[in-house]
């Protein structure tokens, strides 16, 4: 860090563009237009052999002579923000050389003299064998860790300074330190961390102004100017594109503390932004010539360049890295039969989606952790609040404690969240977390050997990097490290692809139901036509038999004539059979008539036609209440309870039998039956033999029967075969509850 503010007035640092002095290092003068002498630093005499007063409204002419001030006019004329140029002055003991910068600042002119030993501008060549194939070597390294401690090795060796240090600034301005190369004997500020106010705004906007900062000597006395104010705008001279400009008390009182007294600093920009800096310590004063700095400057701007290269390629590799967790993590729910189950069994890169440590996936009241997480109870009550604070499917926080007092409990594991709304029907979410900034930070912040031997140690707790750090510890507590743009578009991504899965599914499922309808339609038609067939011969077998019976029964013995009646009420049964047969297949295959029926009147006709046709037998049929009118087909439903009714009537042994027929209310529903549709329920109910437990779904099918056909009257074991069909044709479902020797209960839903 090359100053600091944390302690001090920041008014005071809001003009240091205008301290009215300079380093004494060089000399500064400040021009008319017509190139005279304005304003002069009072250190002039030590490098012009004349007093500065003496020089004030002289032209320029008089200390450079006519062509070399002709020089610096044509350099002028050029517009250019800023410009070099060597000057020489004529002196009684002989020339003196200066390195001269150049640049207009409001109406004046400044000039900025160092002393020099050579006349001439640096060659090619000398500048190609300073910079070595540090571009090359730079340009070469591909990962950014590497690229950024090459670049401090590099700016070492090529300026001799004991330790340089590459800061980078997070979004908020606090910086850290992200690369160091230094003294052995030194401590290290490697990962040393400081808050935004460190570097206050002013001192910020002249790091993007002027890329290259050089303070030789923290502790030399400055040089004034003389006067202080401008002539002509009656203001002291903006000095912000100064490289003499004079450093701020606090930097100095920073930077001494830290045992430094060079300071070089050079900016690093992306996108017009001071992205980071690279600071150049020394323990004594440290005069850099002119061409070292100017390589410095040079380089600066390469390492931007290249920096700006390798953070995009870093994003990219970032991007693609997460990209690739995140499919593997779809290939290994997709290919998971179970979405539920795959959610409940999270795969642990299901972290690496968002490069979180830790994870939740909550599905309704399910909650599964993954990683380091809250507990979850904790978890369970943070997704009670998040459903009443957080509307947006995707939300994320960076500081969990901030809005949410309850994390501070567990900041340690999720100072940040990121949830994700999987589904906004059912309590589907994902949570990720991060914890406090502070446990991935370790700067040990050990102190300096040979600060403690100068220093007391109120200094160096009040302005130092160590105070710093605490300063920053104080400030990101509770905040963990920032979700990135790529991270939360990969959680979106994560939950587009369950959708699409759960679309995909529930695709292939009805692709399954229009083949399965297709094919039970085929099966109908087929079933329809063969059973029709199959009528006629049969027809002919009973007829002939009966031929046989009545009029060539003497031709045969009592055995053959057994016989013949045998095949008489085999062929009536395999036609009764063949009968269902054709009735299921016509089920399958007319229309349905459906129309509002009052299911009074209907059962009202069902249960005339019981009681006429089983006349002497003794059974009740009690309705409770007043049955709802439904929608359905009423000659298919009059063919259900029929069926329904003849079987509790038939598979019953009581005295008297009873029958129950009603419906039930949504609230009289049980939790088996609470999944079906909120609908009307409706139940036969019988005092009968009853069902087994494990024999209550085969009655339904086609020719089923639990008894022999002599028992019970006898079925064909096909009217709950029937009853089902008609059931589902009105896309119904149809059940039985049961208990053995006392009842059954047959419900049915439309
Ligand atoms: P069937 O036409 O032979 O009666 P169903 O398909 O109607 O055939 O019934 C199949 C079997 O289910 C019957 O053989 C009988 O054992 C059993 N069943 C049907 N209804 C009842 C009932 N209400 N009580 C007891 N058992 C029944």
């Amino acid at each position: 860090m090359s100053s600091t503010v944390s302690q001090y007035n920041s008014t005071k640092y809001n003009q240091i563009h205008i301290p009215g002095s300079i380093q004494p290092h060089g000399v500064l003068i400040a021009l008319s237009a017509s190139l005279e002498i304005l304003q002069i630093s009072d250190n002039a005499e030590e490098f012009f052999n004349q007093k500065p007063e003496d020089l004030l409204n002289q032209p320029l002419t008089y200390l450079f002579g006519a062509s070399q001030t002709q020089a610096l006019q044509e350099i002028l004329d050029t517009q250019d923000d800023s410009n070099f140029l060597k000057l020489t002055l004529e002196t009684e003991s002989g020339e003196r050389y200066f390195d001269v910068s150049v640049h207009k600042s409001e109406s004046s002119i400044i000039l900025e003299l160092e002393a020099t030993l050579s006349k001439t501008e640096m060659s090619f060549l000398s500048f190609r064998s300073l910079m070595g194939d540090v571009i090359l070597q730079i340009q070469r390294t591909s990962k950014l860790n590497d690229f950024v401690a090459l670049v401090v090795d590099k700016v070492k060796s090529i300026t001799g300074f004991d330790r340089v240090l590459m800061y980078k600034f997070d979004d908020n301005g606090a910086g850290s330190v992200i690369a160091e190369a230094k003294l052995e004997q030194l401590s290290p500020y490697l990962g040393l961390h400081y808050p935004a106010s460190d570097i206050p705004e002013p001192a910020r906007q002249l790091y993007r102004r002027c890329l290259l900062r050089y303070i030789p000597n923290l502790n030399a006395h400055r040089s004034h100017l003389i006067p202080r104010n401008n002539p002509y705008t009656g203001q002291p001279l903006d000095l912000s594109n100064a490289i003499l400009r004079s450093f701020h008390d606090c930097c100095v009182e920073y930077h001494q503390n830290m045992g430094v007294s060079a300071l070089l600093v050079i900016s690093l920009l992306q996108d017009q932004k001071l992205w980071g800096l690279i600071t150049c310590h020394h323990s004594t004063p440290k005069y850099l010539v002119s061409e070292i700095r100017t390589a410095c400057g040079f380089l600066g701007q390469i390492i931007s360049l290249e920096l700006g290269n390798k953070l995009i390629n870093e994003q990219l590799d970032y991007k693609n890295k997460l990209q690739s967790s995140q499919s593997q993590f779809i290939a290994s729910i997709s290919s998971a039969d179970n979405l539920i189950e795959a959610f409940a069994h999270p795969d642990p890169r299901l972290l690496d989606i968002v490069s979180a440590n830790g994870c939740a996936v909550c599905l309704d009241n399910e909650i599964t952790l993954v990683g380091a997480t809250p507990n979850i109870e904790e978890v369970r009550k943070l997704i009670e609040w998040t459903q009443s604070n957080v509307d947006d499917d995707l939300f994320s926080t960076d500081s969990l404690p901030k809005i949410y007092p309850s994390a501070q409990a567990f900041k340690d594991t999720a100072s940040g969240l990121l949830i994700l709304r999987i589904s906004r029907i059912r309590n589907y979410y994902i949570l990720w977390f991060r914890p406090e900034v502070l446990q991935t930070v370790n700067w040990a912040g050990a102190p300096d050997p040979y600060l403690d031997s100068h220093q007391s140690e109120d200094t160096i707790l009040n302005l130092s990097p160590r105070k710093s750090f605490e300063l920053w510890q104080e400030m990101v507590r509770f905040t963990s490290p920032p979700w990135m743009q790529c991270e939360l578009e990969s959680a979106l991504n994560l939950r587009n692809a369950i959708v699409g899965i759960v679309l995909t599914k529930t695709d292939e499922l009805a692709k399954i139901n229009l083949e399965l309808e297709r094919s039970n339609q085929e099966l109908d038609s087929f079933a329809y036509a063969a059973s029709h067939d199959l009528k006629e011969p049969l027809r002919g077998i009973h007829n002939y038999s009966n031929i046989l019976i009545e009029d060539y029964a003497h031709l045969f013995d009592q055995e053959g004539f057994e016989y013949l009646t045998t095949l008489v009420t085999l062929t009536q049964r395999m036609d009764k059979l063949i009968d269902v047969l054709l009735r299921l297949s016509q089920l399958g295959q007319t229309e349905l008539r459906k129309q509002p029926t009052d299911l009074n009147n209907l059962l009202s006709q069902v249960i005339k036609v019981f009681r006429a046709s089983r006349q002497g037998e003794n059974f009740e049929i009690r309705i409770p209440k007043t049955l709802p009118i439904i929608e359905c087909d009423p000659i298919l439903i009059n063919e259900l309870f029929s069926n329904l009714i003849s079987n509790s009537l038939k598979y019953n042994e009581q005295a008297e039998k009873l029958l129950e027929i009603g419906y039930l209310d949504i609230s009289q529903q049980t939790k088996q039956q609470k999944d079906i549709p909120k609908s009307v329920i409706l139940y036969v109910q019988d005092n009968g033999i009853g069902i087994y437990d494990h024999h209550k779904e085969i009655i339904f099918r086609l020719f089923k029967r639990l008894h022999p056909k002599e028992k019970y009257g006898g079925g064909t074991g096909a009217g709950l075969a029937i009853a089902k069909k008609i059931v589902e044709r009105h896309g119904g479902k149809i059940w039985v509850e049961s208990t053995y020797g006392q009842g059954s209960t047959f419900f049915f839903i439309l």
